[in-house]
């Protein structure tokens, strides 16, 4: 095994450089009918999983999440906001005022903390008491009073929403939210309140924290806040951050029916007829499901389309063989393949006349703001120089347009593999609606879709391609989901405060 930073004497000659940069960049290209392959095949997943008789089970979870309905713009109230999950290892707390006048926003209150990758890594305990304390740190420094405060709980990995069975309560039709309500007993009093339950299904996006799995994060988060003392706080709502998207939407664009987050991972969810929900025994309305395809894993549609950096990457991520497709599109895995990418054709002697660096061959050195600067044609040549020098590369002007190319392919098959899986939700939708022509408004959030130059563009243009019989606007979400969060709570809180009468 050859010292990192030596030139390594391959089986490439220079001569087989071109060859090489075009098998590699060849690997990354997809075809119109792979695209057409994935949304077919997801579509399919999708209604399997819906009907509740897939055997085996297939990729995507099609979770139900119990919103009923999309926001009317007259919630109202003061919640306090904690994300978990949505952006790789922060956390963040929000204030969120809503004033129940529809076009009126105020402008939260919002903090965000750094989990320490220990933590990230470390027991369930650890993680949940982090986050309280970050919860009360927030609380503190903005003397919000310690009593009878609401929170909306944001928890982005795949979750089971369950206590429906327990407590059947339908509602007010109107009140956009159905069911998911366990009575339990309020934390530090006697008050029966109803409260929310979710149950991790797996951890994703590079969280192991132990003890987890299997168990109720509500239950955790309430058992920590109650450790720390000091605050009254009621967990009034659980949320996925494609829900707090899509929910978040300002009224007046129209009615809302899909979020989609591309971050560190990615997932959708979309508003279903509640009828051909089999979990759920309902015959009106609509329910919102969180179809979690990131794990979606059809060999027959995404083998074809895996490449050996796909491969490499799987083997030597926390949870190898699970999320396949969210490890091609997600924002904690862009810049880990282009790292991939650029080391093979480092140790080939294709770029920086064949030396490596400790960093280039470090895992995760490689970050997606990293990969969106070096994609930016406002920052130039120049940022990508800079870049390279971090990584302890001395880069040629014909590395810096090679390395470019190698950003550019992967971020592009990320854009349309992403646009093959929502032009499959919009053909359910249009299949369900029984509408020849589509009209539908998606909210988008998370930073590969903020960051990323070129990656909103590729992915309109793709689903356009894709799903031509539909007319889709993109908005993006307000306050990065929070907003979406705090009206489901409002309208839990309301209904727990009935409950209570
Ligand atoms: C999780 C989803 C989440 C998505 C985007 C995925 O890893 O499983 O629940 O919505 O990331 O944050």
């Amino acid at each position: 095994k050859r010292a990192s930073g030596c030139p390594q004497k391959g089986l490439f000659q220079p001569s087989d450089s071109s060859e090489l940069v075009q098998e590699c960049l060849q690997q990354f290209k997809v075809t119109r009918t792979q695209l057409q392959q994935i949304q077919a095949s997801l579509l399919d997943s999708m209604e399997q999983a819906l009907t509740g008789e897939a055997s085996p089970a297939p990729g995507v979870r099609m979770l139900p999440t119990y919103v009923g309905s999309t926001p009317h713009g007259n919630e109202q109230g003061n919640f306090v906001v904690l994300e978990l999950g949505a952006s790789g290892a922060s956390l963040r707390v929000l204030w969120v005022t809503l004033t129940g006048i529809k076009g009126q926003r105020v402008e939260p209150k919002s903090q965000e903390f750094v989990i320490p990758q220990e933590v990230v890594l470390g027991t369930g305990q650890q993680l949940f008491d982090f986050a309280a304390h970050c919860l009360f740190e927030f609380l503190g420094a903005h003397s919000v009073g310690n009593q009878g405060l609401q929170l909306g709980f944001s928890f982005s990995f795949p979750c089971h929403q369950t206590g429906l069975d327990r407590v059947r309560w339908r509602g007010n039709r109107d009140s956009g939210w159905r069911g998911n309500a366990a009575p339990m007993k309020a934390f530090g009093s006697v008050t029966q309140l109803f409260c929310p339950q979710s149950t991790l299904i797996s951890w994703t996006k590079g969280f192991r924290c132990s003890g987890v799995e299997g168990q109720d994060v509500v239950q955790l988060l309430r058992d920590a806040i109650q450790r720390q003392g000091a605050y009254s706080i009621d967990v009034v709502a659980v949320v996925n951050d494609t829900v707090g998207t899509m929910m978040g939407c300002e009224p007046g664009v129209g009615s809302c029916e899909v979020g989609l987050v591309i971050d560190t991972g990615t997932n959708v969810c979309y508003m279903e007829e509640a009828r051909h929900v089999a979990m759920l025994d309902e015959d009106r309305g609509r329910t919102c499901i969180s179809v979690e395809w990131g794990s979606f894993n059809d060999d027959g549609a995404l083998g074809p389309v895996l490449t050996t950096f796909d491969h490499a990457l799987d083997h030597a991520s926390l949870n190898p063989g699970a999320q396949r497709f969210e490890k091609m599109i997600g924002g904690l895995y862009l810049g880990e393949l282009v790292r991939l990418v650029l080391a093979h054709l480092a140790q080939h002697r294709v770029l920086f006349g064949g030396y490596t660096s400790p960093a280039l061959l470090s895992q995760g050195s490689i970050l997606l703001e990293h990969v969106a600067e070096m994609e930016d044609p406002t920052t130039g040549a120049a940022r990508v120089h800079t870049i390279l020098q971090e990584l302890g590369l001395s880069p040629e002007a014909s590395d810096a347009e090679l390395v470019q190319r190698v950003c550019a392919a992967v971020c592009s098959r990320a854009a349309q593999l992403c646009a093959a899986a929502l032009a499959a939700i919009l053909s359910r939708l249009q299949r369900s609606r029984e509408q020849q022509i589509l009209q539908v408004t998606v909210a988008t959030g998370g930073q590969v879709l903020e960051r990323h130059p070129r990656f909103r563009g590729i992915l309109q243009e793709t689903v356009k391609l894709l799903a031509s019989e539909c007319n889709v606007s993109f908005i993006p979400s307000v306050d990065g989901g929070g907003r979406g969060v705090a009206m489901v709570t409002a309208v839990a809180a309301r209904l727990a405060a009935h409950r209570r009468l």
